[in-house]
Parts: structure tokens; sequence; C-alpha cells
């Protein structure tokens, strides 16, 4: 039976950045994905919005660690992912919107974040034409940014097997057994491996993982539509969050939504449905974009004429209470759990792979612990409550 240092399940957002770092800390690494080929997951499916300012202390260092590694890859290794660093912008439209953000900024910048609440002059020079009536203001954090998931996860990709990982795709784990508590070996369609560690990185599946060794993972896919437009002449740059929901009105019902500009001049777009959809569903709805757009184009009646290209739609693996689930379990040693990335895994991911390589080596920082007890599986999970 072949024998890795450690067995990633999954080859999607978590997945890759973190054989990235284990590759590169020198472990021999094994990638099992049941799709043919790598980020075929949720990955794909995200819109590629990056930032550091949450609200979790955990989800802050992880995602500043991510931002250096997305903001430096093409200088370091010469192929361009299409990080821009052009911010996100939270709009306030309400008074309580604008005191929650107010509140949420103080305690960004506690933790040394990049963010002001700006007034709705402002706003109106980061994203010119927008609809400014009702608009107070809103939460500007020039250092987050977006890259593409397809470029950066396939750059990523590469890297990690030029360091050595390996990848198995269109191979199922089905089982995983155990010795007196210990992991022994993983059981594919295929094959069996002998791994000192298993990762479980597999996104709205995780918990059919969870379930080989009886961890009941609190992990439940939920989905969300996407959709992306012809290319225009670019005149923003920042991510626009709306969190003021449409409630039964001619917007119909949904939570909030939000979109950027990409590099190539196209506007992409991502909405949260109310109330959520549970479950695997990958088919696009019809009521998505008209719902979106006519959010969009009241919010940025510049936006009227632009032809949409394409939607599709895909899972967040949510939590309850929507933080990731990170780390080792009492009880069952070589087995790190990886899951629950809600609807920021592309985000979390490189940093993220950093500190899973750093548990297996064994070079946890006091940093690292504190964010592996905010995110721990034994934590309350109606506890701590943040941005998602
Ligand atoms: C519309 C939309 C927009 C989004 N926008 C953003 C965004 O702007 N920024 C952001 O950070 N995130 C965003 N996300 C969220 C992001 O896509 C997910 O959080 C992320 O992909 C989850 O990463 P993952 O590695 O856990 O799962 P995935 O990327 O889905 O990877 C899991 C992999 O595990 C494999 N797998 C599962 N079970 C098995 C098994 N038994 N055997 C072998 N392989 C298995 C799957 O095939 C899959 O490839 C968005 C998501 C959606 C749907």
């Amino acid at each position: 039976m072949v024998e890795y240092d450690v067995i990633i399940i999954g080859a999607g957002s978590i997945g890759v950045p973190t054989a990235l770092a284990t590759a590169k800390s020198g472990l021999k690494t094994l990638v099992i994905d049941s799709l043919p080929s790598v980020a075929q997951g949720d990955n794909k499916h995200a819109i590629g919005g990056i930032r550091a300012t949450h609200s979790l202390k955990s989800k802050i260092w992880l995602c500043q660690r991510s931002i250096e590694i997305f903001a430096s890859w093409k200088a370091l290794y010469g192929e361009d992912i299409w990080w821009e660093q052009g911010g996100y912008c939270f709009l306030a439209f309400t008074n309580e919107h604008e005191q929650m953000l107010k509140a949420t900024v103080r305690q960004q910048k506690g933790y040394g974040l990049n963010i002001d609440y700006v007034d709705s002059e402002k706003i109106r020079e980061l994203v010119p034409g927008i609809n400014n009536v009702n608009l107070k203001g809103g939460t500007f954090s020039p250092e987050d940014g977006n890259s593409s998931p397809l470029l950066a996860h396939h750059a990523f990709y590469r890297k990690s097997r030029e360091f050595g990982a390996e990848y198995n795709f269109n191979e199922r784990v089905i089982g995983i057994n155990t010795e007196n508590k210990k992991i022994t070996n993983l059981k594919t369609n295929k094959a069996q491996y002998k791994a000192h560690t298993i990762i479980n990185a597999a996104g709205a599946h995780a918990s059919e993982i969870g379930n080989f060794l009886n961890v009941d993972l609190p992990v439940v896919p939920e989905s969300h539509e996407a959709g992306i437009t012809e290319p225009v002449k670019n005149f923003f740059s920042t991510m626009v969050v709306d969190i003021d929901p449409a409630v039964d009105n001619m917007f119909g019902n949904s939570k909030n939504y939000y979109f950027y500009q990409n590099k190539e001049g196209k506007i992409i777009f991502c909405l949260t449905p109310e109330p959520n959809i549970p479950g695997l569903d990958r088919y696009e709805t019809s009521s998505f974009l008209p719902q979106i757009t006519k959010r969009m184009v009241n919010l940025l009646p510049r936006f009227k004429n632009i032809k949409i290209r394409r939607t599709w739609r895909g899972l967040y693996p949510m939590t309850p209470d929507g933080n990731p689930i990170i780390g080792e379990v009492e009880d069952i040693e070589g087995y790190i759990n990886a899951v629950g990335m809600c609807g920021q895994g592309f985000m979390l991911g490189p940093g993220l792979g950093e500190l899973l390589s750093r548990i297996i080596i064994e070079k946890l920082n006091s940093k690292d612990y504190q964010m592996l007890e905010e995110l721990s599986y034994n934590r309350d999970y109606y506890r701590i409550e943040d941005l998602k």
C-alpha cells in the first residue's frame, strides 16, 4: 500500500493551496478528488472576492496571509492570476446598517485593518453613477481585492506539483479506517492508501467524509447563483456589497448581493437568496436573473444596457455560525477538518493551507493556537457571529 505523510480529500479552494503548502514543507502529499480535474467543485463557482475585513480574528489573520499570497504571486512565480486590489465597499441605506457598519469598523480597526466608514460622496467617487437616494455612506477597505478563481487555482495546482504534490482525479474516497483511535488507511473506489494525516477538504460533501469517522460535522450545502456580463470599459474597481435586503417588494425577496468589475471589464455578480436554499442542486433557477438585474440596475442605472453572458449556480458549505471548522478532533489521531468555508473558501484557502501545514509539521505559533480555538469543531456554534 502506498504511504503518504498527508492525504487531502478534495482538490478545491482549500485542498489545492493546502497541497501547495504541505508539499513546499517537504511533506509527501497526495490529493484525491472524485471529479476529473482540478477545481471542478465549488471553487469554479466563486466570483473571486478576497477580503481580510471580517470581524472574527481568525478569518482576519487567515485572509491577511491569503492576500499576501495572492498579491505577491505574479512577482514570485511569474503567473498572472488577475489579482486586483480594488477594495471592498459595504453600503448603508438605513440608520440601522450605518450603525452596524460603524461598529464593525471600530472593531476591525482594533485588529489593525485598513478600513473606514466613508460618506455617500466618497461612495459616489468609488462607484460612479450609483443611485444615492437614501445612501448614507458605507465602509471602504482599500487593501481587499479580487482574483480569478480559475487562474489562481490552476497556478497553485501547477506550483504544488512542482513541489512534489501528487493528484489522483476521478477517484472517490469511500472510507477511512482507524485503529486504537488513530488513522490507519484511506479507501477509495480504486485503491487503498496509508497516511500519517488525512485532511477533509471535501467542501459541500465534508459531512459525508466526517461520517466515516463518526465525526458529526454541521456542514450543510446551500445554493447560490452568480453571473457575468459582456466586457465594458472599466469604470470602478471596488467590490460593492449591498446588504439591504429586498423584502417582498418589486425586487422580490433576497438578502445581500455583491458585484465587481474584473480585469477584462466584465461585471461579476452574486446574490444571497431568501429563504436559503439548502441542498446539492446546482441547476440554475429562472428567478435569479430577474431578481438581481432589477436590484443592480436600480443601484447603478448605467448597468441597464450591459448584456449578461451567462449565469451559474454553486454551493456554499454552510455552518451554523457562518465560520469554518478547522483543526484536529479529540480521539482521532491523524484526522484534520478543513471544512465549512461558507461563502469564503476562495479567500481563506492560501492562508489556511499554510496553517494546516504548520499543524502537521508541529510548528504552530501563538496566533495559530488562537485561530484553532476560535474555529474548533467543539466550539459553541451559536455564540460567534460574523458578516457572512
Ligand atoms: C456563486 C458563488 C460565489 C462565491 N463567491 C466567493 C467569493 O467571491 N469569494 C470566496 O472566497 N468564496 C466564494 N464562494 C465560496 C467558495 O466557492 C467556497 O467556499 C469554496 O469553493 C469551498 O471550498 P472547498 O475547498 O471547501 O470546496 P470545493 O472547492 O468544492 O472542493 C471540494 C472538492 O472535494 C471533492 N470531493 C468531495 N467529496 C469527495 C470524495 N468523497 N472523494 C473525493 N473527492 C471528493 C469535490 O469533488 C470537490 O472538488 C462562492 C460560492 C458560490 C457558489
